[in-house]
């Protein structure tokens, strides 16, 4: 399911485009919009939310999935916290779902998935760590760093459950678009990965912007 935003760009309080490779960890605040942008296409946003109250209080995707009865994401989704809260809500998007089962690339799961000289290739993971370690006044370590959403990322699952890695089905300057519904601590990385179709092997800037209650 898709739907258009009606916010402009003009009115956004912030905009900032991230290169793919680097993350981006900011608080937005409860009622604030959120939207992240897929500027050239086939990018995949790794992201993982904390409540910035409580940062032991984080994105669920097992209690999502189960609140919504589905597995992809998109328009309506609340984004349901470890104790059942929703964090946020998807309100735009017009990629129509996005994957919240394959998890995140690591070093290890590249030797795994792709060969074994892969292993000193840049991942998401990497990024995650590296973001907590330089912005210790959230209190997170790589302990928290934990089951996440991949915006734009297609990760169909087949009819006998089966879970493949295909091209992705966003697009250049496509976005999702979220409402915070408490204050929370928003953590992408944006992918660096080489080896995965999902990004048609050649990792873009995405952009982030945000606009003050409608
Ligand atoms: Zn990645």
């Amino acid at each position: 399911m898709t739907k258009e935003s009606t916010l402009s760009p003009e009115a956004a309080v912030y905009r900032k485009i991230v290169p793919a490779g680097d993350y981006w960890m900011e608080v937005v605040r409860k009622g604030q919009i959120f939207r992240i942008v897929d500027l050239e296409g086939n990018q995949a946003a790794d992201t993982l939310f904390y409540s910035a109250a409580d940062p032991a209080e984080r994105y669920s995707a097992v209690d999502t999935i189960r609140e919504q009865r589905n597995v992809y994401l998109s328009v309506g989704t609340k984004l349901i916290s470890t104790q059942g809260n929703p964090m946020l809500e998807i309100v735009a998007d017009t990629v129509g779902r996005h994957d919240t089962l394959g998890g995140a690339c690591a070093t290890e799961s590249n030797t795994v998935r792709y060969a074994l000289e892969k292993k000193c290739m840049h991942a998401c993971r990497d990024s995650w760590m590296l973001a907590v370690a330089e912005n210790e006044q959230f209190g997170l370590t790589k302990r928290d760093i934990t089951h996440n959403i991949n915006f734009f990322m297609n990760v169909p699952v087949t009819p006998d459950g089966g879970l493949t890695f295909a091209d992705g089905v966003s697009g250049p300057g496509k976005y999702v678009e979220m409402r915070a519904e408490m204050d929370v601590i928003v953590l992408i990385s944006n992918c660096p990965q080489l080896n995965n179709p999902c990004n048609d092997y050649n990792p873009t800037p995405i952009e982030v912007l945000v606009w003050d209650r409608a």
